[in-house]
């Protein structure tokens, strides 16, 4: 007979450290929603990718090589919104 071990994932709220948290839903990513039962804060507890620090001297360079929001997005795997988002703050954009 084979054993099995159940394990489990302990989940804590990341506003108030509360284990008594429930799944609330999907977001557009299809990711898995908690909400807080103490806080009532709802988000995504294990993101897919972690934040990343891009160089915008580096985005705002190849933009300007290439001219599209689309091909600078497919260079550095982030969508192309983010790009036109970043650009329009960025203070490095401002000299192009
Ligand atoms: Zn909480």
């Amino acid at each position: 007979m084979k054993a099995f071990t159940m394990l489990s994932v302990l989940r804590i709220c990341h506003n108030c450290q509360s284990p008594n948290i429930i799944k609330n839903g999907k977001n557009a990513s299809n990711q898995q929603r908690y909400r807080c039962k103490d806080c009532n804060v709802t988000r995504v507890l294990d993101y897919r990718q972690p934040s990343r620090v891009l160089d915008m001297e580096q985005v705002a360079l190849t933009y300007t090589e290439r001219g599209s929001f689309r091909s600078t997005g497919r260079i550095f795997d982030v969508s192309h919104v983010s790009i036109l988002r970043w650009l329009k703050k960025s203070p490095v954009a401002a000299r192009f």
